[in-house]
């Protein structure tokens, strides 16, 4: 074998312009696969692997899942992680556009543009977005207008009533969570369980503690437990209740019966004293971090005192918020001030999980608790709602709403094309080809909603002509309305992430002019399809060492 052999033997190498055709093909499909699911009247994509079956309509989650071989393809789909890890919504509008700019690209290409020209326009059109979007954007007055953002984000999954429901729910969840203008989402617990209906969910001043997946446990003792207390009073220990130095057992030789006897007499002494502080406090539950003895905790049963232990250390926190209660190391230091409140500490049995539901009136920790009749359309309501919540954080960063429903795109191409004409060079046919590029964003809600797409965008233009800013397509009636009337909204800051992540993509994506395929490059992308939640979240919404945001059950 000669050396040109063996170089080819571990590389293909596809170059210039093959190169850049195969690129904006594989961007181009899977914008053209994800157009469908867009805007309210989306269809879902049903995600099949490894036994598991996800149903979902959102960019993101697909393709997390999705097996993407075309590196091309893989910097569109990172388009759609960045822009939900972002912001939690407008991954599904990023992969779209960011597919019709390279659509448009191909074209210029075709007629003899250089890809860096291209470029060039793409990110000037970029640039003049940006300064729009402000222009566009609407007062911030009228009504709730956290509840219109969120119920433009959750589009598409639910009927009316369900739709308004949860966006109250996420409304109210991300108000608890807000405190003289700081969001701290980690007040915020969500829970999704199975079963029942969607509008069953509710938001609980509390925490909720799922017995089965965390491992908070409630041990057995012989001396039955109540299931609901009212006015508990709440103590937090955040180490072990065993004996409370192990030294003074090893004191002991052992050796004789005797020495037993005292040593477990001195045990017995210590667990009265634990037993004598917790009843000195009237403390009638007790939150443990690690482990409690057995006697200990048949010993405490007897006084009547429900002793749930291996509480995680964020779930210590979330008591703390929930009840008041300051964990202390070692029961010795328990004092009146350490002591939280609950108004109930109940214990529930939900979608055949057990539950421990703490609530308190002045607790500053909230709890979602989402009901929906199967486990698919639990997770997909939990993805959705944590998403919402996590966009109303960025509404708030910097307010200021533009119309939805394809209203703003719309807005956004015709300026474009004013602008473009007095852009210099050939810049200026990229700039118009970028307003070419996000009217598909309303044609793709139009063909979505049953409308001709292309009379629906002339019928667009034409009244955006006439000073009608506001038109867009109404995703319920299928027909074109005053969307802002409809309380069809979006953050402004959503769609200029939308527009910037689309052109990073889009840019990155022309810039190759040659693909060479390492020794190394088959198999694996190394994403792990099954895993839900993987893209990580504005604002705190960290994953635990689960890796599920917020969930403290998992
Ligand atoms: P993304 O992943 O980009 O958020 P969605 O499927 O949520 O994708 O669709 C978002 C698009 O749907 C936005 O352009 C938004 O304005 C539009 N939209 C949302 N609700 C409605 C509605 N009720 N009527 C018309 N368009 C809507
Ligand atoms: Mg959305």
């Amino acid at each position: 074998m000669n050396g040109t052999d063996a170089i080819a033997n571990v590389t293909r190498r596809t170059e210039g312009r093959t190169a850049g055709e195969l690129n904006v093909a594989a961007g181009t499909a899977l914008a053209e696969m994800l157009r469908t699911t867009l805007g309210p009247n989306g269809r879902d994509k049903m995600l099949v692997g490894d036994g598991t079956v996800v149903l979902t309509n959102d960019g993101a989650s697909i393709v997390d899942r999705m097996d993407i071989e075309s590196p091309a393809a893989k910097l569109v789909a990172d388009v759609a992680r960045a822009q939900s890890g972002e912001l939690g919504d407008g991954s599904t509008s990023a992969i779209v556009l960011a597919g019709a700019l390279l659509d448009e690209a191909e074209s210029l290409l075709d007629d003899g543009f250089h890809p860096t020209t291209v470029v060039e326009g793409y990110h000037e059109a970029a640039r003049r977005v940006h300064e729009t979007l402000d222009a566009v954007a609407l007062p911030s007055d009228g009504d709730d207008p956290l509840r219109n953002v969120v119920a433009t984000a959750i589009t598409g999954r639910w009927d009316d009533e369900r739709t308004a429901f949860l966006a109250d729910l996420a409304v109210r969840a991300y108000r608890a969570a807000r405190d003289d203008g700081d969001v701290h989402l980690e007040n915020v617990t969500i829970h999704g369980v199975a079963g029942g209906e969607t509008t069953d969910s509710e938001l609980l001043d509390g925490l909720v503690v799922d017995i089965d997946a965390s491992s908070t446990s409630l041990s057995e003792v012989p001396t039955p437990v109540p299931r609901r207390l009212r006015d508990a009073r709440v103590a937090v220990v955040d180490d072990q209740l065993t004996i409370q130095s192990p030294d003074a057992v090893s004191r002991y030789s052992l050796e004789s019966v005797d020495d037993l006897r005292r040593a477990q007499e001195h045990e017995s002494a210590e667990y009265r004293r634990y037993a004598e502080t917790l009843d000195a406090h009237d403390v009638n539950v007790l939150f443990c971090q690690k482990s409690v003895d057995d006697r200990l905790r048949a010993l405490l049963a007897r006084e009547g005192i429900i002793v749930f232990e291996r509480t995680r250390q964020d779930e210590v926190h979330k008591l703390e918020r929930a009840t008041g209660a300051r964990a202390v190391m070692r029961l010795d230091a328990l004092d009146e001030e350490a002591v939280g409140h609950a108004d109930e500490v109940e214990r529930v049995d939900l979608g055949g999980g057990s539950f421990v539901v703490v609530r308190d009136a002045s607790s500053t920790q909230v709890s979602v608790l989402l009901r929906a009749g199967t486990a698919h359309v639990v997770d997909e309501t939990e993805r959705i709602v944590t998403d919402a919540i996590a966009l109303l954080e960025t509404f708030d960063d910097r307010s200021g709403l533009v119309p939805g429903g394809g209203a703003t795109e719309v807005a956004l191409a015709s300026d474009l094309r004013d602008y473009g004409r007095g852009v210099a060079g050939r810049e200026a046919l990229a700039v118009e080809s970028f307003a070419d590029a996000l009217e598909t964003i309303p044609v793709a809600l139009a063909r979505n909603a049953g409308l001709d797409p292309i009379d629906t965008l002339l019928e667009l233009r034409r009244r955006h002509a006439e000073g009608e800013g506001r038109v867009g397509i109404d995703g319920d009636a299928g027909d074109l309305v005053d969307v802002v009337d409809r309380g069809v909204v979006e953050p402004t800051r959503l769609k200029e992430r939308v527009v910037a992540n689309a052109t990073d993509a889009a840019a990155l994506v022309l810039r190759i002019d040659g693909v060479i395929e390492t020794a190394g490059s088959a198999g694996g992308d190394g994403h792990d399809h099954d895993h839900d939640h993987d893209h990580g979240h504005a604002g705190g919404l960290q994953s635990d060492p689960g890796g599920y945001p917020w969930a403290i059950g998992h």
